[in-house]
């Protein structure tokens, strides 16, 4: 056919093939970046994916929030170990505290614990109980499981709040108690009370201190036996990237609380 054909339409026909060709190899394109980037991101805490997560914080870090149940990388982390790294899911009956519930978890663990799931705050009247972290008023030994993030650098007497914590941990329990680590050794001037003050000497106008690694010391010293955990030891590279934690720094303290008389008390792990 293209016999019968000038030489300008045979070039004319070629353009439009070529056209088609291109037209139809970018319609592929697009639709698997499409498809990849629709569940490029998965969030543990809902179980949905999304095409990203939102920027979050005082200084916006990018791959931070959830856009279907605002869980932030903490959060991700802290579900993705208790699922698979503790015995909270096993069936057995746990007493749990939750202190300043997150609305994302909070749905979470009542959804799995039910009545044994008790959530506290001291300000917010969503909390099932009002209670000030030092000064517990639990009796020793009421639960088996203890949740606690980003509260003590709020709290002047941190040290004593984890005295409480462990006060009303069961032997053998586990608590899991979340602090943003900033610098290397803990800075806090409890003559720092001006919110202003506070933003600059602590990045943020209601904190009390930036913790440095030896958070961790403050814990053992409360009684507490401690194991830091990064998100690596527990979640392989690929998932590290779909569940936004490449660069989330918050690491596991998980704190279990030994008989007195043990020996791993005083174990550095
Ligand atoms: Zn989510």
């Amino acid at each position: 056919m293209f016999a019968a054909l000038t030489g300008g339409a045979r070039r004319q026909i070629r353009r439009i093939q070529i056209g088609l060709l291109v037209a139809r190899l970018r319609a592929l394109l697009w639709s698997s970046l499409r498809a990849v980037a629709a569940d490029a991101r998965f969030c543990p805490v809902c179980g949905r994916s999304s095409p990203f997560f939102r920027p979050f914080g005082v200084v916006p870090r990018p791959d931070a929030q959830c856009i279907h149940c605002r869980a932030l990388e903490r959060h991700r982390l802290l579900w993705v170990f208790v699922s698979i790294r503790t015995d909270l899911f096993d069936g057995s009956p746990k007493r749990m505290l939750h202190v300043a519930p997150e609305r994302c978890l909070e749905a979470r663990f009542r959804e799995r614990l039910d009545g044994s799931y008790v959530t506290a705050d001291l300000l917010n009247s969503r909390a099932m109980v009002k209670v000030d972290v030092t000064d517990i008023q639990f009796p020793d030994e009421s639960f088996d499981v203890i949740y606690c993030s980003h509260v003590l650098e709020h709290v002047v007497d941190d040290r004593k709040a984890m005295r409480e914590f462990h006060r009303v941990l069961k032997t053998g329990g586990w608590a899991i108690l979340l602090v943003p680590i900033t610098v290397e050794r803990t800075y806090e001037d409890p003559s720092i009370v001006d919110r202003q003050a506070r933003l600059q000497a602590f990045g943020q106008e209601d904190h009390v201190r930036r913790y440095g690694v030896d958070y961790v010391d403050r814990l053992r010293d409360a009684g507490f036996s401690v194991q830091t955990i990064k998100a690596s030891e527990f979640i392989r590279g690929d998932q590290l990237v779909q569940m936004g934690l490449m660069f989330a720094s918050d690491e596991i303290f998980y704190c279990t609380k030994p008989p007195a008389n043990d020996p791993r008390r005083f174990e550095r792990v």
